[in-house]
C-alpha cells in the first residue's frame, strides 16, 4: 500500500555537504579525527561554512507533510470504500486506519472513517471491536447517519450472544429514525427490512437462550424469559441513560458511563517481543543470559566484542532468544499496521492529536508515547523517518530518563576490556554506551555522514525542551555532547541492531498486508 508520505533524500544533502567540504579544503582536516565529540565538534565550528541554511531547507522541505491533512484524509476513506465494496477486507480496514491517521482529531472525518473501520471490523467477526470503533465514531459523527451505527451496535450484540441489549439497541435505531427528518424513503424502506430481519434473529437467539435455560432444569434459580420482542425490550434491564438522548447532542462528549460502556476487547499482548513462558526456550533459560536458550554461549573476541554463539547444533523452528529490546521503531511503511508503541498489530487506531505518522493499539501505548519520547520526535518525525538507523540513535536517547542519561554520558569511559570479558549481561542505558562500534573500519566519507546526520539530530533535540538548560552557550556544550553520543549510537547500531520479520501470522494479523 502506498505511504502517503513523501520521500526526502536525506543521503543527497550529506553528499552535498561532503562535496563542500571537498571544496573549502575542510576533508582533510576531518580525515584526520580522532573522536566522535571531535567529530561533531568540526560540523559545528564549521556550520556556517558547511550547512549554510542547508538543515533549515532539509527540516522545512516536507513540513506540510507532517501535519493532519483532511483531503488526503478523505481520499483514503473513499479508497477504503472502494476496498469494502470489493471485500477486500484488510486493505479497505488499512485505508480507513490512515484516514483516522490523517484526519484531525475530533473531526466529522476522522468520525466517519471510525464508523468505516467498525464495518470492516464486523465483517471479520471482531464484534467486541466493532462496537469499540463505533464509541469512537458517536461523538462527532452525522446525526442523519447516526441510526446506522446504532444498528450496527445491535447486529454486534446479537453475535455476541446478547439478545436484550440486541434488541434495546435496535429499538433506539428505530427512535432515530423516527426523528430524523429528509431521510430517504426508498432507502429507508429497504434498512427496515434489515431490522426487521435483525429483529427475527434476536427473537430466535432469545427463544433458543429460554429454551437452553429451561433444559437446565431451572435446578437453582429461575431465569428470566419474555413473551416476545417488545417485552424483551420494556423488560430488559438498560441503563437510563439513553443512548437516543446523547446522540442528539454531538459537541458534547459522552460522559463516562461505566454501566453502559461496551465490553471492553481483549487487551492487547504486551509485546511481540517477549513470551511470558520463559520454559520455551530450546533446553530453558541460560544462566549468563537468562534471555537466551541453554544452547548459546556468550563469548568475548576483540575483534567482535562480546557476542553470542550456538553450542551445539540447533534444530529449526526453535525459540533460542526471547528479548525485550531496549529500544526499537517501525519502519515508515508500517506506520498504519502495528502500533508505534510495542509494534502490535493495529485492529482499532489510536492517533497523535499533532502528526499524521503514527498510530498505536490503545490508549495505554498513545498515552505512554505521547508523554515520553514521542514529545521529541512529532514536530519533526517527517524528518526523522528519513534517517533510517539513525532515527533508532534518536530513540534511544529519548527513551532514556533524563537521570540515568545524563549521569551515563557524562560518566561513562571507553568500554574496559576486563569489564567486558566479564561476560555479565545487563538491558540498560550503560550497557548499550558500551557496545561496540568499529569505528576504526569505517571509511573517512561514512564517518563524515554519520557525523553530519548525528549534528542534524542533536539540532531537532535542541528544537524540543530535551536540553537541560536554557543558557545559549551551555545549550551549545550539552547539544554538542549529544550530537558525539547520536554518533556513537549510529556506528553501534549499524553493527548491532537487528531487523525483525514477521514470519508467520495470527487470526488478528490476517488484517496485515
Ligand atoms: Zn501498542
Ligand atoms: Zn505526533
Amino acid at each position: 500500500m502506498e505511504s502517503p508520505f513523501s520521500d526526502m533524500d536525506w543521503l543527497d544533502t550529506a553528499s552535498h555537504t561532503l562535496d563542500l567540504a571537498i571544496q573549502k579544503g575542510l576533508y582533510a582536516d576531518f580525515s584526520h579525527l580522532k573522536s566522535d565529540l571531535d567529530r561533531v565538534r568540526f560540523i559545528h565550528n564549521h556550520r556556517v561554512t558547511l550547512l549554510s541554511n542547508t538543515f533549515e531547507r532539509y527540516l522545512s522541505s516536507t513540513a506540510s507533510s507532517q501535519t493532519k491533512n483532511a483531503t488526503t484524509a478523505i481520499s483514503f476513506r473513499k479508497k477504503g470504500n472502494d476496498y469494502f465494496v470489493n471485500k477486500n477486507l484488510s486493505r479497505a480496514a488499512w485505508c480507513y486506519r490512515a484516514s483516522i491517521a490523517l484526519s484531525t482529531v475530533n473531526s466529522q472525518d476522522m468520525a466517519l472513517s471510525y464508523g468505516n473501520l467498525s464495518a470492516v471490523l464486523f465483517e471479520l467477526s471482531h464484534y467486541h471491536e466493532s462496537i469499540r470503533a463505533i464509541q469512537l465514531a458517536n461523538d462527532f459523527y452525522p446525526n442523519e447517519l447516526k441510526f446506522k451505527l446504532v444498528f450496527r451496535r445491535a447486529a454486534c450484540y446479537h453475535k455476541l450472544n446478547d439478545p436484550e441489549r440486541s434488541a434495546y439497541e435496535l429499538k433506539i435505531c428505530r427512535d432515530l429514525i423516527k426523528k430524523t427528518a429528509g431521510l430517504d424513503r426508498k432507502k429507508i424502506d429497504s434498512f427496515c427490512k434489515e431490522m426487521d430481519q435483525l429483529s427475527q434473529q434476536i427473537a430466535l437467539l432469545n427463544q433458543r437462550k429460554v429454551e437452553e435455560k429451561e433444559e437446565e432444569a431451572t435446578q437453582q434459580k429461575p431465569t428470566t424469559s419474555y413473551k416476545d420482542l417488545d417485552d424483551l425490550v420494556q423488560n430488559s434491564q438498560t441503563p437510563t441513560d439513553t443512548l437516543a438522548s446523547r446522540l442528539t447532542k454531538p459537541t458534547e462528549k459522552a460522559p463516562i458511563d461505566t454501566e453502559f460502556c461496551p465490553p471492553s476487547p481483549p487487551s492487547p499482548p504486551r509485546s511481540v517481543f517477549l513470551i511470558d513462558d520463559i520454559k520455551l526456550l530450546l533446553n530453558g533459560p541460560n544462566e549468563q543470559v537468562p534471555c537466551a536458550s541453554s544452547t548459546l554461549s556468550m563469548v568475548y573476541s576483540k575483534e567482535k566484542g562480546r557476542h553470542i554463539i550456538a553450542n551445539q547444533d540447533l534444530p529449526s523452528d526453535a525459540l533460542i532468544l526471547n528479548e525485550r529490546p531496549y529500544a526499537c521503531l517501525l519502519l515508515p511503511k508500517f506506520a498504519y499496521t502495528y502500533c508505534d508503541h510495542c509494534l502490535t498489530s493495529i485492529v482499532i487506531p489510536y492517533v497523535c492529536p499533532q502528526c499524521s505518522h503514527v498510530l498505536f493499539c490503545s490508549e495505554h501505548c498513545q498515552q505512554r508515547a505521547l508523554n515520553s519520547y514521542h514529545q521529541y520526535e512529532c514536530k519533526h518525525i517527517h524528518v526523522l523517518k528519513t534517517l533510517g538507523i539513525a532515527f533508532l540513535a534518536y530513540r534511544t536517547l529519548t527513551i532514556t530518563d533524563h537521570e540515568t542519561l545524563w549521569t551515563t554520558i557524562t560518566q561513562t569511559t571507553l568500554p574496559n576490556e576486563t569489564e567486558t570479558k566479564t561476560n555479565s549481561y545487563q538491558s540498560d542505558y550503560l550497557s548499550i554506551q558500551k557496545l561496540i562500534t568499529h569505528t576504526e573500519q569505517m571509511s573517512v566519507d561514512d564517518l563524515f555522514h554519520y557525523s553530519l546526520t548525528a549534528y542534524l539530530l542533536s539540532e531537532i533535540i535542541k528544537s524540543t525542551n530535551f536540553l537541560q538548560c536554557n543558557q545559549v552557550k551551555k545549550r551549545d556544550t550539552e547539544q554538542i555532547l549529544l550530537a558525539s553520543v547520536l554518533l556513537k549510537h549510529i556506528q553501534q547500531m549499524i553493527c548491532n541492531a537487528q531487523t525483525i520479520s514477521i514470519t508467520k501470522t495470527n487470526q488478528i494479523n490476517e488484517m496485515i498486508f
